[in-house]
């Protein structure tokens, strides 16, 4: 007999967690559950769809799935199908893989109002989470307020500016693609309650808003003064005075030299939201649409002698993909110990009737084929029941 453990949550900290715990112990038998039919979390749900090479990290997952003793079990959510305690119970070790899936709110008036939406629920519907089907009104859209100066405000503020040629390559589900395609975008504003020092933006990401087809990149003069901060420790300040010098780059452009004009402003802190307009503490702007790129939070796991966090279930919102292999491996590893002196627990398989990683791979099949006749990476099924059915090989 060998010990078990369970993996709650298959985006990328479980997968690595996984990796780990496999590295280790070999031996181990681990159950990586997850309440979509789909593997892979935040990479395939939000993950910016034209960051391809972001996601291609999923091969590497794949290749876990394959291992006999890993199981994938889809469809499975704690609190409907299983209690946290039977989990807790069954298994020598859970890792809790929960991720952060929802918006933090800014705690301004007119938040609730339909034209705004935080960045998860945006992405999640360009990504086809089949939970967030059906994308705000973007008919009338010419002017957007992207709230925020991380990476998720990039990608917002990116995909709304990309060309639909630019889009061919990219998994957005067609129903956001041609929605995008046809509004009659003009501005979109990145706004950040800092300074352009303070923002989080990484360099690429940053650079990336200056090669766009469709799109100039503008920013206001306020990164004509900055500098980074001379007490930052050496990758930052080489971050930011990087930033600071692509800022000032754009700052020399002209707005609407294309037909969207990308602009970065600074110090400017949201008050309030009306239809059609964000109070900003610099003064009101026009806004038919105002995502929040501001972070998130998550539903809270138990605690228990046996339960290891992981991931942004256990760091918080921040940090890209590979960041996590580094911080699952260590979990893997504090696992690994606290297993080392302990007799596995027997009892039955609690996992119920679930979607298995052969059902993922039909699934992926479907997807890709469905691609692959557009030229695309895959088309994906957006419909809980279509995802099931197949899975199912019906
Ligand atoms: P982030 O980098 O923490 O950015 C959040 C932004 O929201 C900050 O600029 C923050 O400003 C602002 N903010 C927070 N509360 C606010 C408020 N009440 N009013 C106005 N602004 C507010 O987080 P993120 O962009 O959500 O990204 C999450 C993590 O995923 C990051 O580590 C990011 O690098 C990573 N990511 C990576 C990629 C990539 O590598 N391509 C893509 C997407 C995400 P303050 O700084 O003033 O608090």
């Amino acid at each position: 007999m060998t010990h078990r453990v369970a993996i709650v949550g298959a985006g990328p900290s479980g997968f690595y967690a996984a990796d780990g715990l496999l590295r280790g112990r070999p031996d181990l038998r681990i159950d990586i559950i997850d309440r979509l039919p789909t593997p892979f979390g935040l990479v395939r749900a939000g993950v910016a769809p034209d960051h391809q090479g972001t996601k291609a990290v999923v091969r590497q997952f794949d290749r876990l799935l394959a291992q006999p003793d890993l199981r994938f079990a889809g469809n499975v959510e704690i609190g409907r199908d299983l209690t946290w305690d039977e989990v807790i119970q069954s298994y020598d070790a859970v890792i809790a893989a929960t991720g952060m899936v929802v918006d933090r709110k800014l705690g301004i008036p007119g938040e609730d109002l339909p034209h705004v939406w935080g960045s998860w629920r945006f992405v999640a519907w360009l990504n086809g989470h089949p939970d967030f089907r059906g994308g705000p009104d973007l008919s009338g859209v010419k002017s957007v307020a992207v709230i925020g100066n991380g990476n998720v405000a990039l990608d917002v503020a990116r995909l709304l500016a990309k060309s639909q040629d630019e889009m061919t390559k990219s998994d957005i589900v067609p129903e956001a693609g041609a929605a995008i395609a046809a509004a009659p975008i003009a501005d979109i504003h990145v706004i950040g309650r800092r300074g352009a020092a303070e923002a989080s933006f990484t360099t690429n990401e940053l650079a990336e808003m200056g090669r766009l087809a469709r799109a100039v990149a503008v920013a206001d003069a306020s990164v004509l003064i900055a500098e980074a901060p001379a007490a930052d420790p050496t990758p930052e300040r080489l971050r930011k005075a990087k930033n600071i010098e692509t800022l000032k780059r754009y700052a020399a452009q002209t707005p609407g030299e294309k037909p969207v004009t990308v602009h970065f402003r600074f110090h400017a802190t949201p008050t309030a939201i009306r239809p059609g307009e964000v109070e900003l503490s610099t003064g009101a702007l026009a806004a038919d649409l105002v995502v929040t790129c501001i972070g998130y939070t998550g539903e809270p796991f138990p605690q228990a002698e046996n339960v290891f966090p992981v991931g942004w279930a256990r760091r918080g919102p921040s940090g890209t993909i590979p960041t996590n292999r580094a911080d699952s491996h260590a979990v893997a590893k504090e696992v690994i110990d606290f297993l080392e002196d302990r007799d596995p627990k027997s009892g039955p398989d609690i996992l119920p009737l679930c979607i298995d990683a052969e059902g993922w791979r039909r699934i992926d099949k479907a997807e890709v084929a469905a691609g692959a006749a557009q030229g695309r990476p895959r088309v994906k099924l957006v419909d809980w029941q279509a995802l099931l059915d197949i899975a199912q090989g019906d």
